[in-house]
């Protein structure tokens, strides 16, 4: 019998953990069984991705850039990369705005159901800790995104997740000193790193092997925790145009992908859809790079001098799901509390919006922290801070994985488009995960 695609059994785990999370909902144990006994197979899924994650970008990018031979072409990509995700980005904040400013979803809400949600979760610890989380990011000074960017410890860099962008920077910084001593003295340290490069991408291969049941668990543990079905049905116009907006970033990824790499957008979407979909499962772009990486490189045909500095910087700074959203929300707070927007306002916003998508770490929820700061930018009263993220909380999950798709797709799109205007798009080259298998036996 034929195995089923990888992306077709996510999505049968996908669809079963949602399923099962809602039977277990009808029962009295069911809550506590779930967590008790399911979720944790979805955290430790999540855990080995990101267990990986660093070693896959010190190695991928110390090989990309020593494959490079020549500095200035990684000058040439990266200023590519970086122009391109600030327009992505753009596009994504606008058409949130432009829909949410059509379908003005905050007007139709009732003072009742602002009240319910108030008083539901303006204290909840989920809301205050991210207005105190905010206003911690917001005393930072304007160079202080350049100056945390720069490690002092390598090593203290490379055990902390958060710290991404400081690994990259080191790396770089390694991979073009590398170039610098040149080919013959780089070798051994280069032949080190290509094959860590190659193990780090085979146990991407093995830990996707549990990827279906790992997403059946995770979305068993959603839906568990998941708020108030009423509420949430309060909130659909707002998150319906949400969603309309990052299906809207899908059809804008289709033609950039068609257009500018002349490949079929469909089988790019086809090809990249586990990374969507454990995005979807697990909301953070940084456990899911290393399947990113893995699927743009192996399956699309993105070369890894690319893909290894394009992916894993995007991951940390190119959120086009989170800015939209960003957008949508900010917007739908003020219709909902009556705050007026001037178009000022809005303009800011883009600003703000693209500035915070920058900031916002790769995790579940960092979108809903960096909304706090665009809410102030436009004047927001600090006082109904509180009352405005109470608003959008309850569906707040849902959104981020949605959100989290659009981001994984983004910097997959980008990477395809980088890759392509530097001759560095080739043919897929599909290591499968039992290659050398009998070797081995
Ligand atoms: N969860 C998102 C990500 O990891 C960030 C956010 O929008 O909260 O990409």
């Amino acid at each position: 019998m034929k195995k089923l695609d990888l992306h077709w059994q996510i999505l049968i785990g996908m669809i079963l953990g949602i399923l099962f999370g809602f039977a277990m909902t009808q029962i009295s144990w069911g809550r506590e069984f779930v967590s008790d006994w399911i979720q944790p197979l979805g955290n430790i899924f999540v855990k080995l991705l990101k267990l990986i994650a660093i070693p896959l970008i010190l190695a991928s990018l110390i090989k990309g850039i020593s494959d490079l031979k020549d500095i200035s072409k990684f000058r040439d990509i990266g200023l590519r990369t970086i122009v391109i995700y600030i327009c992505t980005t753009i596009v994504a904040i606008s058409i949130g705005l432009i829909l949410v400013n059509i379908m003005q979803p905050g007007d139709g809400i009732s003072q009742e159901t602002i009240d319910k949600l108030t008083s539901t979760y303006a204290t909840d610890s989920g809301v205050t800790s991210k207005i105190a989380e905010a206003s911690r990011q917001k005393e930072a000074g304007p160079l202080s995104f350049l100056e945390d960017m720069v490690p002092d410890n390598a090593l203290k860099a490379m055990s902390e997740n958060k710290l991404m962008l400081q690994v990259i920077f080191f790396t770089i910084f390694m991979g073009i000193s590398m170039l610098l001593i040149g080919e013959k003295k780089a070798k051994p340290l280069k032949k080190f790193f290509d094959a860590l490069n190659d193990v780090v991408l085979k146990m991407v291969d093995l830990i996707m092997l549990s990827a279906p049941v790992a997403v059946f668990a995770l979305l068993a543990s959603v839906v568990v925790s998941s708020s108030d079905p009423d509420l949430l049905l309060a909130l659909l116009k707002y998150a319906a145009v949400v969603v309309l907006g990052l299906f809207l970033m899908v059809v804008f990824y289709t033609v950039v992908v068609s257009t500018f790499t002349k490949k079929n957008p469909f089988w790019f979407l086809k090809e990249i859809s586990p990374a969507q979909l454990l995005a979807f499962s697990t909301s953070s772009s940084a456990a899911t790079l290393p399947v990113t990486m893995e699927r743009v490189e192996e399956h699309i045909g993105v070369d890894k001098e690319v893909s290894s500095f394009v992916l894993p910087v995007g991951a940390t700074i190119n959120m086009d799901g989170t800015s939209l959203y960003q957008g949508v929300a900010a917007v739908f707070i003020a219709q909902a509390l009556d705050f007026d927007l001037t178009l000022g306002a809005q303009l800011t916003i883009v600003l703000t919006a693209l500035l915070a998508s920058i900031g916002s770490a790769a995790v579940p929820g960092a979108g809903m922290v960096m909304l706090v700061i665009v809410l102030e930018s436009i004047g927001f009263p600090a006082d109904k801070l509180a009352i405005g993220l109470a608003l959008i909380f309850a569906v707040d999950r849902p959104l981020d994985m949605c959100r989290t798709i659009i981001n994984v797709t983004g910097d997959a799109t980008v990477a395809m488009v980088v890759a392509k205007s530097v001759g560095k798009l080739g043919k897929p080259r599909v290591k499968d995960w039992d290659d050398h298998l009998e070797e081995v036996r």
